[in-house]
């Protein structure tokens, strides 16, 4: 293959890729070197700087001026995906449209971004090393001893450029996982120091995350640890063009220019990076710092920059900041689950009640109960002074009689309730059990062999059952009931897109039963006998409303999901604001239901 020579990268000087070369660079159809730019973010010194928040905050900086940004993050772990991670450990699980499950920072950038991600967006080292030994097997490397460079590295390049050719992005911001120093993502940093030489050094921007420790017994800031892991990134063969220092108060100009020194950045790309009360201020912070300013110079961005574009975005970023920090009517809800010791394991529940809070003008507290500690005797006690109540996905037997317990008070005493996924399953063995009679319902991934089987593992996945990968995954259409509460919720939507991700659902032979009783399945599949969603008619509940689906994946600071609103709304209400005052408090300009209408109809 023959690569077009362009003056200002190196891949001319490659030229014919063989394997005879040592510059084995396999190249994606129709990639144009030099179109594409690449911002890389590195952390340094440690984990848990908020990395993903702040290359996510500084794409949509660029975003916002009319930008095409791309956002991949290389994680380190050897797992295909993070399907099979635990929640306690890692955080949740974020699920995009296609079905890839991968790490939350995702969920970061699709909330950041406003932009649908897909599997293109996110690579494990799973997914490197399978790749590789996939294309070996198949003979794809010519009879060479296949190496970590240039093959492994080869691979990563690859996923890069094809993310860069598929997005026909302008800008692709590379987030590599954990720590330079670290062994798991040395050779994703080789990869794109090799990379940074291939492009170019117009077409490369690196940019490290470091940390600024303040010993309390020292009281000032110090800059030693971040000094000697920089060097480590330069030992690797790399030099940041701009340094954000992470730290909990404002960095100190006697300490930016410490570091700017030992790291040969000048003082002007060296920012402070310091705490703020929301993730979703740090984009203006970047910007007030001239950080956009400083990309878009190095990497000869400016004739493709939109003042416009740039002004009207941030016109609509700072509503919602606005509308987020002048929400002022107390609400308390209650999330009843497992991991609730971990709050990242409900990262986008938070996010998504945040969105709704600030559209429906409550500032919502959380109250995090634990379901292995609840019971029919303490449930009263422990849900007092809730205004409403979530019970969330889950997996497994713990904790299950507390939710049931949880669901049954919030049914007979009005309380708001919205379940997801696990908490509609809930939802559902409740109402037969203690509405229709049928004492024994249950879920057979609690008691296997359950004689009232209300949920059941799904008729298609039950053939796939042992093979792994048996979960309804990704983004799917639900057709909504005329006249529902979530088809009024949604706007009057027939039809909305969400994402999915369970293995057990409601058994079709017990609809008839449910709906007998009163339960309404307002929300199903389009083309299979899955129940989606159900509630509980107004009259009889103010608001009860269950979803297989987890809608709090895409809810979005401009985009509001509409059932978190209907929770919000009914919190309100039950803390004494007046209905028709819950209306007047609905900010203008966050559109919920217009978006989930062209979502479903794109799909
Ligand atoms: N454990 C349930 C299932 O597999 C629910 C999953 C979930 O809540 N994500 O169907």
């Amino acid at each position: 293959m023959v690569i077009a020579m362009r003056p200002e990268n190196n891949l001319s000087r490659i030229g014919h890729l063989s394997e005879e070369t040592e510059f084995f660079t396999p190249m994606p159809t129709g990639y144009q070197p030099g179109k594409t730019k690449y911002v890389i973010v590195v952390g340094t010194v440690m984990s848990g700087l908020g990395k993903g928040i702040f290359s996510s905050s500084l794409a949509k900086i660029l975003q916002d001026k009319g930008l095409v940004v791309a956002p991949i993050k290389l994680e380190g772990y050897l797992n295909r995906d993070s399907g099979t991670l635990n929640p306690f450990r890692h955080g949740e699980v974020f699920v995009l449209d296609d079905g890839m499950e991968c790490d939350m920072d995702l969920g970061t950038y699709e909330r950041m971004l406003n932009q649908d991600l897909s599997r293109l967006n996110f690579t494990t080292s799973g997914q490197i090393f399978s790749s590789v030994l996939e294309k070996e097997r198949a003979g794809r490397y010519l009879g060479r001893d296949v190496q970590m460079i240039p093959h492994v590295t080869g691979e990563v390049k690859l996923r890069l450029r094809e993310l860069a050719t598929a997005a026909e992005a302008d800008v692709v911001f590379v987030e590599i996982g954990g720590t330079v120093g670290d062994v798991e993502n040395a050779y994703f940093i080789e990869a794109v120091r090799e990379m940074s030489y291939e492009e170019g050094p117009a077409n490369f921007c690196f940019v490290a995350l470091t940390y600024i420790v303040a010993p309390t017994a020292l009281g000032e800031q110090k800059s030693k640890p971040a000094q000697m892991n920089l060097k480590l990134l330069n030992a690797a063969g790399i030099h940041p063009n701009i340094i954000a220092c992470r730290a909990a108060s404002p960095v100190s100009t006697k300490v930016r220019e410490k570091i700017a020194l030992f790291a040969n950045v000048p003082m002007d790309r060296v920012f402070s990076m310091h705490d703020c009360d929301s993730v979703y201020v740090i984009s203006e912070m970047l910007r007030g710092a001239g950080i956009d300013a400083a990309v878009i110079d190095l990497l000869g961005l400016s004739d493709k920059t939109d003042s416009a574009a740039e002004e009207s975005a941030r016109k609509t970023w700072a509503s919602y900041i606005a509308r987020f920090r002048g929400a002022l009517h107390p609400v308390t809800i209650g999330i009843i689950g497992k991991y609730t010791t971990v709050r990242d394991s409900y990262a986008s529940i938070i996010h998504a009640i945040e969105h709704a809070g600030a559209y429906a003008g409550a500032k919502v507290q959380l109250e995090w109960v634990d379901s292995a500690d609840l019971s029919d005797a303490n449930v009263a006690d422990r849900l007092r002074g809730l205004h409403g109540v979530i019970v969330p996905g889950g997996f497994g037997v713990r904790g299950v009689d507390g939710k049931i317990a949880c669901v049954k008070y919030a049914r007979e005493h009005g309380i708001p309730y919205l379940g997801l996924c696990y908490g509609m399953q809930i939802a559902v063995i409740e109402f037969a059990r203690n509405v229709c009679g049928l004492t024994h319902a249950c879920s057979t991934e609690i008691e296997p062999d359950c004689p009232q089987p209300v949920i059941d593992l799904l008729p298609e996945q039950k053939k796939i059952e042992g093979l792994g990968g048996n979960m309804r995954l990704g983004g799917f259409d639900l057709v909504l009931t005329p006249g529902s509460m979530i088809a009024e919720l949604c706007g009057g939507a027939e039809r909305i897109r969400l994402r999915f991700r369970h293995r057990y659902e409601v058994d079709p032979k017990y609809v008839a039963a449910l709906e007998e009783h009163g339960l309404i399945f307002s929300g199903r599949s389009p083309d299979h006998p899955i129940m989606q969603v159900l509630e509980l008619p107004r009259s009889k509940h103010p608001f009860f409303l269950a979803t297989q689906a987890h809608p709090e994946l895409t809810s979005r600071p401009l985009r509001p999901q509409p059932m978190f609103i209907g929770l919000v709304r009914a919190a309100l209400t039950k803390s004494g604001v007046l209905a028709e005052n819950v209306r007047e408090l609905t900010a203008r300009g966050m559109s919920p239901s217009d978006s989930l209408g062209a979502t479903a109809a794109q799909a």
